[in-house]
């Protein structure tokens, strides 16, 4: 598929039409199984200053964490407990000594044997090196958007080059990779968005995450208007067509705008993956990369993989109800 078609199904093909084409291929290529990842923000401490997130350094207000180690060992548990077959490590970004996250990974990796991703942003190729040697098995960076142009505004002091060259050290160290980008953020062209597709395709990432862009009130783009979620529904089946076997999360910033069947139409679209929070309640409110941002619970994600026809491996909800984590 060349630029041209993709932009054709992107802006022109009719929703219902593309919205069954990608629920065939999704069919074809990855059943009807739905993961779900169990998500850990565990520090929003950052040293970059990107334009559109409110964990920015330059938001200074913000109250700051970090989870202690036996604090993320006891969210990693629960979120075992639950049945989530994949722990996703996030934090804003700050250099440290990488040997405090390999300890963890190693511990989660021995004592719950879960998959383990790393969300924590651009680091020296050694750190990477590092987490991997201790049993990591993914790494989640998203290029944010193809335009170099707009890149370089929305992240002063750097440059897309240097986000694609930790894409590569990151396959070149043997982990599975998964980039993704906003929609909507301000300044984005809609016809970027082909080229965003382009490039994951490129890549040939395993993992993709798309989500709406939405304003933060303590960010410079505050009063900009987020990203369309239809739209983000349509760039969603266009990479399953795209990259059929790929892992496509239905985000949190898609369930913040549409708090009702956000997740669902994520699904629908051809989404396979959900990522619920394990954040403990304390932190939640302060990994505020947008506002509004919708808790997503397990018991959401069971909600909407049901409604969506779709499956999943959790355990049974017990007859009390959803008691490991609603
Ligand atoms: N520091 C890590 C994780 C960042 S948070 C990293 O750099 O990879 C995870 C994702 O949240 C980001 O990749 C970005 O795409 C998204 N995000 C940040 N601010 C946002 C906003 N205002 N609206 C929507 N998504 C946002």
């Amino acid at each position: 598929m060349n630029r041209r078609e993709i932009l054709d199904l992107l802006f022109r093909m009719p929703w219902p039409e593309l919205r069954a084409a990608a629920q065939q291929q999704r069919r074809a290529a990855v059943g009807r199984h739905v993961f779900v990842r169990g998500l850990l923000e565990f520090s929003n401490l950052c040293r970059r200053n990107c334009r559109y997130c409110g964990l920015r350094r330059a938001n200074r207000p913000l109250r700051r964490y970090c989870l202690s180690r036996s604090a993320i060992l006891a969210a990693a548990r629960q979120a075992a407990a639950a049945g989530v077959d994949t722990l996703v490590l996030q934090s804003g970004e700050w250099e440290r000594p990488p040997h405090w996250l390999a300890a963890i990974i190693r511990q989660v990796k021995a004592e719950l044997g879960l998959a383990v991703t790393l969300s924590v942003g651009e680091m020296p190729r050694d750190h990477y090196a590092c987490w991997r040697e201790a049993g990591a098995d993914r790494f989640l960076l998203r290029h944010e958007t193809a335009d170099a142009t707009l890149y370089a505004r929305l992240h002063p002091g750097h440059h897309l080059t240097e986000r694609l060259r930790a894409l590569e050290w990151l396959a070149e160290l043997g982990y599975e990779v998964g980039s993704g980008f906003l929609v909507g953020v301000p300044g984005q062209r809609p016809t970027s968005l082909a080229d965003d597709i382009l490039l994951v395709r490129r890549l040939g990432v395993a993992m993709c995450g798309v989500g709406p862009f939405i304003p933060q009130a303590a960010t410079p783009l505050a009063l900009a208007p987020h990203g369309d979620v239809p739209m983000t529904l349509r760039v969603l089946a266009v990479l399953r067509l795209v990259l059929p076997t790929a892992h496509l999360p239905a985000t949190t910033a898609l369930a913040s705008l549409s708090p009702d069947d956000g997740q669902r139409q994520g699904l629908l679209a051809g989404a396979n993956v959900l990522m619920p929070s394990f954040t403990p309640a304390a932190c939640r409110a302060a990994y505020r990369i947008y506002d509004n941002k919708a808790q997503v619970s397990l018991a959401a994600a069971r909600r909407a993989i049901t409604s969506a026809g779709l499956r999943h491996r959790l355990p049974a909800v017990l007859p009390s109800g959803d008691s490991a984590h609603v």
